[in-house]
C-alpha cells in the first residue's frame, strides 16, 4: 500500500489512477508496458517483433517509474522527464551491447510526471495521451508516425491514417542508439480532469467520441476495463494499454501503484507494486493468428526500413535512421561518386569536343582546328590541326571574314574539302578584293 500523498508538501491535486493492458486476440505475447502511481503515468510499447520488443517497453518502464515521486522543485518537471527518458534510452542500450539478439529492439514512451498541479509530458513514438476536460477531448501528444506526417502535410484525412497500410510504421522510439529527441511540454490540470495514456492498440481503433465516453463515465478502473474491452471488441489486433486518472481535490484512499503489460513480469526488488498480469485474460479469444501482411507499395524514402517478404507488422512498425557511424561514411561515398560522375561526364565532353573540327584563320592563313569554335573562361576549347598555305589576303573580303568567324565542319575530311574550295577560289580570284 503506498499512498505518497504525504510526501509532497503542498498537494493542491491528486490522481486517482488506474491501469490495465491485454495481450489482445491476435498475438503471442505483450510488449505493451504501463504504469500508473501518484506522480507518474506511463504507457511503453514494444517494438521489433523477435527482437524482442517487450524487453525495451519494460526496462523503459522500470526506469520511468523511478519518477513516481514528487519534484523536488517545480522547476525539474520538464528537465526530470527528459533525464528519466534519457536513463531509459541508455538502458536499453546496455543491454543490445550485452546481447546483440536484442539488436533492433526499441519502444514508444508517453510519460506524464505530476507535480501536484501540472504534468510534465515526454512523448516518443505513437503510444498517446489524451485530457478529457469539461465533456471536451483533445490528444495531448503527437503521434511520430509515417501517416501523422502524411495528415500534416494534408496528403490524407486521420480517417485514412486508420487503414493506411503503413498506419504502424513509426519514425522515433527509444532503441538506445539513435537520440531520442522526445517531445517535451506541461499541462496544467485542473480539478475533474481526466487522463489517458494509451497504446496504439487503443487509439488505433478508438476514435475521440468514443474514448471521451468512456473516460466521462465511472471510475479509473471502469475506464481502463472498458477502454480495453471497447478497442478489442472494435477489432484491435494489438496489445492494448490503458493508464486512466481522475484529477481529483481529495486523497483517494488505498491506491498502490500498478505495474501492467511485460513490466509485470520483470523480477522486481520491491513488492510495493501491484503487478497486473492476468485481469483481462477472459476476453482473449485464443486466436494467435499473424496480422495481416503489408501488400501496398513501400514510400521510396522508407523502403530500406521494411523487412523483406514474409512482413511481420511488429518488425516493419518501426523505422530507424541510419547508425550514426555510417552517416559520415555514407556523405562521403556520396560525394565520390558525384565527383566521379562529374568527371566522367567532363571526361565524355572532352572527349567528344576533340573528334570536331572547324576552319578559321591562323596567322594570316587558314587553318583546320580541332575542338569546338567556343572558348570557356579559362579553358581554350581547340588547337591549330593543320595549316594550310592559304591566305586571307588572297581571299576576298567575304571570303575571309567568314574565315575569321570560323566555319564549322562535320569531320576532319569535311573540314579539308573547305580548305580545298577556299584554296580554288584562291588561285581562281586574281581580283580577291573585288568581291
Ligand atoms: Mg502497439
Amino acid at each position: 500500500m503506498s499512498d505518497t500523498d504525504t510526501e509532497d508538501p503542498q498537494p493542491s491535486l491528486h490522481l486517482h489512477f488506474s491501469a490495465l493492458s491485454d495481450v489482445g486476440r491476435v498475438r503471442k505475447d505483450n510488449q505493451d508496458s504501463g504504469y500508473a502511481g501518484p506522480h507518474l503515468l506511463a504507457v511503453c510499447d514494444g517494438v521489433g517483433g523477435a527482437a524482442r520488443g517487450d524487453i525495451a517497453s519494460a526496462t523503459a518502464i522500470s526506469q520511468l517509474r523511478k519518477l513516481d515521486v514528487p519534484p523536488a522543485d517545480p522547476a525539474d518537471l520538464l528537465p526530470g522527464v527528459a533525464g528519466a527518458l534519457d536513463r531509459a534510452h541508455t538502458r536499453i542500450g546496455e543491454l543490445v551491447d550485452d546481447d546483440p539478439a536484442l539488436n533492433g529492439t526499441s519502444t514508444t514512451a508517453t510519460v506524464a510526471w505530476f507535480d501536484g498541479s501540472r504534468i510534465g509530458i515526454g512523448h516518443i513514438g505513437d503510444s498517446r495521451a489524451y485530457l478529457h476536460r469539461d465533456g471536451t477531448i483533445s490528444q495531448l501528444t503527437h503521434d511520430h508516425t509515417f501517416v501523422q506526417s502524411l495528415i500534416d502535410e494534408g496528403r490524407i484525412t486521420e480517417a485514412e491514417a486508420r487503414t493506411h497500410p503503413h498506419r504502424n510504421l513509426i519514425l522515433k522510439a527509444l532503441d538506445g542508439v539513435h537520440d531520442s529527441e522526445p517531445d517535451l511540454f506541461t499541462i496544467e490540470l485542473a480539478p475533474g480532469d481526466r487522463l489517458l495514456l494509451c497504446s496504439d492498440g487503443a487509439s488505433g481503433v478508438l476514435d475521440d467520441d468514443r474514448i471521451a465516453d468512456i473516460l466521462a463515465t465511472g471510475t479509473p478502473d471502469f475506464a481502463a476495463v472498458e477502454l480495453v474491452r471497447a478497442s478489442l471488441e472494435a477489432g484491435s489486433t494489438d496489445n492494448v494499454t490503458c493508464v486512466v486518472a481522475h484529477v481529483v481535490t481529495d486523497p483517494p484512499a488505498e491506491l498502490i501503484p500498478l505495474l501492467v503489460g511485460s513490466a509485470a513480469h520483470l523480477p522486481r526488488r520491491t513488492g510495493t507494486l501491484n503487478a497486473v498480469t492476468g485481469l483481462f485474460r477472459g476476453h482473449r479469444s485464443g486466436d494467435t493468428g499473424e496480422l495481416p501482411a503489408i501488400t501496398a507499395e513501400i514510400p521510396d524514402d522508407l523502403e530500406w526500413a521494411i523487412p523483406s517478404d514474409p512482413i511481420d507488422p511488429e518488425q516493419a512498425r518501426y523505422a530507424p535512421q541510419a547508425p550514426r557511424r555510417f552517416v559520415w561514411s555514407a556523405r562521403l561515398m556520396t560525394l565520390v561518386v558525384l565527383v566521379g560522375l562529374l568527371w566522367i561526364a567532363a571526361a565524355g565532353a572532352w572527349s567528344w569536343t576533340q573528334s570536331q573540327y572547324f576552319v578559321a584563320e591562323g596567322d594570316g592563313v587558314v587553318v583546320i582546328y580541332r575542338g569546338i569554335d567556343a572558348d570557356l573562361p579559362g579553358l581554350t576549347m581547340s588547337t591549330p590541326y593543320e595549316a594550310s598555305d592559304v591566305s586571307l589576303t588572297r581571299l576576298s573580303s567575304f571570303q575571309a571574314s567568314k574565315v575569321r568567324e570560323g566555319i564549322p565542319a562535320t569531320s576532319l575530311e569535311d573540314a579539308r574539302r573547305t580548305v580545298d574550295n577556299l584554296a580554288a577560289l584562291q588561285a581562281d580570284d586574281s581580283t580577291a578584293d573585288d568581291e
